[in-house]
């Protein structure tokens, strides 16, 4: 059996380059999910056969976790009625910035017309 200090940092030199991909572009690298052996949409990501019997050795070698489960914190969404302008003819959307809300919709860039405000404007 190979010692469980292996094993760790085995699999951390496979999610590593996962980690370093998320940080830096803010979500994870298919490539690099898929080379390290996480399949399905990134999303929903899970182990291969290969590396989800990799998982339960390491599993089976450092024991059960020692303290009490972890629980993820639940995200909050919070759903902001964003302003935004909308043309009437072919429904062209853009989000507005509040700095500059006071200036007015702008002109549709395709049929030149002023632009409806939509969302909360005020
Ligand atoms: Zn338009």
């Amino acid at each position: 059996m190979i010692p469980t200090k292996c094993w760790v940092s085995s699999f951390m030199n496979w999610c590593m380059p996962l980690m370093i991909a998320k940080a830096v572009t803010g979500r994870p690298s298919k490539k690099i999910a898929t080379t390290i052996g996480l399949t399905g949409k990134m999303i929903h990501a899970h182990p291969n056969d290969e590396l989800g019997k990799l998982v339960k050795l390491i599993i089976a070698e450092i024991g059960p976790y020692p303290h009490k489960k972890l629980i993820p914190k639940t995200r909050i969404s919070i759903k902001r009625q964003r302003p935004y302008a909308e043309c009437s003819e072919c429904g062209y959307r853009v989000p507005m910035l509040k700095k500059f809300l006071d200036v007015g919709p702008p002109i549709c860039p395709k049929d030149s017309i002023m632009m409806m405000p939509e969302g909360k404007w005020d």
